[in-house]
């Protein structure tokens, strides 16, 4: 098969798609999807995406391997780059949930140094939502993202996606894809499911559940994200004020949160 729904499917969910000239042809023939392998280029920050033109044509060093080398590239923008529907070289040996072979596997090369390069919000935002909307779309649960260093044999042969905890991707992918309304109209709107609390620090506004489960919108309006935060996992807040809007909220480290501050 060839995955000629991805233009349209990360389309679909609201991203920011760009499709490369003549990705509907590039890479052999694909078996059917059953994992989806998150990458970092390691290139340097030169722009949004400088990796695209060795991922469409391949790379000569330091082993030549033949393009293309992703399906997707992801921007540092959280723009998405539609490279090729059919397969591509990027997962080498590897295993995943009983998957061995990199013909069902989708590979999504993003933009980062992989050493010391801060992710930004808005490009790991888009990773989740858009890696959500290709797993719906396939029929397969967020068990089947996983990072090229969980993929590769033997282990320790890969370290990327540097420094990401792909435990905390998957909770993310599968917040995104059971979300009421995972797409990117704001799940609030237009009749807010949960209540809205105050301002948080970084911008973001706190949220809590009518069951007192803790989340944050992130700063990325454009997805309408909201995503509980790792701090507060499996938290729940305690009204202060059972006729109004007042919470407390003990996070992992111990630390109380009153909203509204005092
Ligand atoms: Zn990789």
């Amino acid at each position: 098969m060839r995955a000629l729904f991805l233009y349209d499917v990360l389309k679909d969910a609201g991203l920011d798609v760009i499709a490369v000239q003549g990705w509907q042809a590039r890479g052999g023939e694909l078996e059917d999807v059953a994992a989806i392998l998150w990458h970092h280029d390691a290139m340097a920050n030169t722009g949004d995406m400088p990796s695209l033109p060795a991922l469409v044509a391949g790379r000569k060093t330091p082993t030549p391997v033949p393009g293309p080398l992703a399906q997707l590239g992801l921007g540092r923008s959280g723009k998405w780059y539609v490279i090729a529907a059919g397969k591509a070289n990027h997962a080498g040996a590897g295993l995943w949930r009983g998957v061995n072979r990199s013909n069902r596997t989708i590979g999504i090369e993003a933009a980062n140094n992989g050493v010391d390069e801060p992710w930004p919000d808005r490009q790991v935002d888009s990773y989740v939502h858009g890696t959500a909307a290709i797993l719906k779309h396939v029929r397969l649960s967020a068990d089947a993202v996983c990072g090229h260093k969980e993929w590769a044999i033997p282990k320790g042969r890969k370290i990327d996606p540097r420094p990401l905890d792909m435990a905390e991707m998957r909770q993310r992918v599968h917040w995104a894809m059971n979300a009421p309304d995972w797409k990117v109209k704001p799940m609030w709107d237009p009749a807010p499911p949960i209540a809205a609390g105050c301002i948080a620090p970084k911008g973001g506004a706190w949220l809590v559940s009518p069951d007192g489960a803790v989340f944050t919108i992130e700063p990325a309006p454009y997805l309408g994200g909201a995503y509980e935060k790792p701090y507060f996992r499996g938290r729940k807040a305690a009204r202060i004020d059972p006729a109004g809007e007042g919470y407390v909220i003990t996070a992992t480290s111990g630390e109380t949160y009153h909203y509204p501050e005092a």
